[in-house]
């Protein structure tokens, strides 16, 4: 896969150097290119932002210079016989990134990202790309950063862990919380390793048993736990027909009970844990 990043601030990325995306580079699975916006201005000042249209407080991101740059960035893919990039333009007012979205942009050749500054880029620029290109608004949460290069750290390494050959074992994404599969909508529960005893604390028993289905059973209920804890909306989102008799139990055991569409929600009066 080949990822353009056009930023204002290149350093930002250097964390695409280290560890696993690191690794995935240098083994030539992911084709890293970052480039400074600045390179596309033609004034003395390098100037990337102007005031709104409009007026109110901040600066926006330039039309011009957005458009030379990724014109730029798209015409060195033609001699290497890639079609049209994706482009995914960070924004908290975008789609919100998930574990699916991930696993939509892991399928696709070439990504380019077009992380912002100040009050983002001139909309035009996206109106326009989004003719030629397929364009992702991607938000990665409810909350306002000062850049979207983070939001671009936390985009590449979601989705260059699910590239074939990036993780050392191909399994360790198959469980994660929010994977598709078996355990679908929920999250995760807790993992243990040596040594058996720390700190005075113990590691359940179960996981000592070697027995795969009684372990089966024990991690779906933590999940189930854990989720009901930290994410009820996926409890509540998920079809009941997923659910087993244990995990029905389970489920009222922690206060939760059907609803008339067979979904369950939280009982009334319910205690959370
Ligand atoms: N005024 C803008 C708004 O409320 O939508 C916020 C602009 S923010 C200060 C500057 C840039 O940071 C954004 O254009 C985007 O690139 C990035 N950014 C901020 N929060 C983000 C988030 N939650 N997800 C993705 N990108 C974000």
């Amino acid at each position: 896969m080949r990822i353009d990043v056009v930023t204002i601030f290149p350093e930002y990325l250097e964390p695409l150097n280290v560890s696993l995306v690191g690794k995935a580079r240098t083994r030539g699975t992911l084709d890293v290119r970052v480039h400074d916006l600045r390179e596309w201005t033609h004034d003395r000042h390098n100037t990337v932002d102007d005031t709104p249209y409009g007026g109110g407080p901040g600066m926006v991101m330039k039309p011009d210079v957005w458009g030379e740059a990724l014109d730029a960035v798209a015409a060195s893919g033609e001699g290497e016989g890639e079609g049209a990039p994706a482009l995914v333009v960070p924004t908290p007012s975008g789609r919100p990134f998930t574990q699916e979205l991930a696993v939509e942009l892991a399928a696709k050749p070439w990504l380019v990202f077009a992380p912002a500054r100040y009050e983002g880029i001139d909309r035009r620029v996206i109106d326009d790309y989004a003719t030629r290109w397929e364009v992702h608004e991607v938000s990665i949460g409810d909350y306002v950063l000062a850049g979207g290069e983070a939001a671009v750290l936390v985009i590449t390494e979601a989705v260059a862990r699910l590239l074939p050959g990036v993780l050392g074992n191909a399994e360790s994404h198959r469980d994660d919380s929010f994977a598709p599969g078996a355990m679908a909508d929920l999250l995760e529960g807790p993992v243990y390793t040596k040594p058996p005893v720390w700190r005075e604390r113990g590691i359940p028993e179960v996981l000592l048993s070697g027995h795969h289905g009684r372990i089966a059973r024990w991690r779906r209920d933590e999940a189930f736990r854990r989720t009901a804890a930290h994410r009820p909306d996926l409890i509540e989102r998920c079809d009941p027909a997923a659910f087993d008799k244990h995990d029905r139990a389970l489920l009222a055991e922690l206060g939760w009970e059907p609803g008339p569409d067979g979904r369950f929600g939280r009982a009334a009066g319910a205690v959370e844990e």
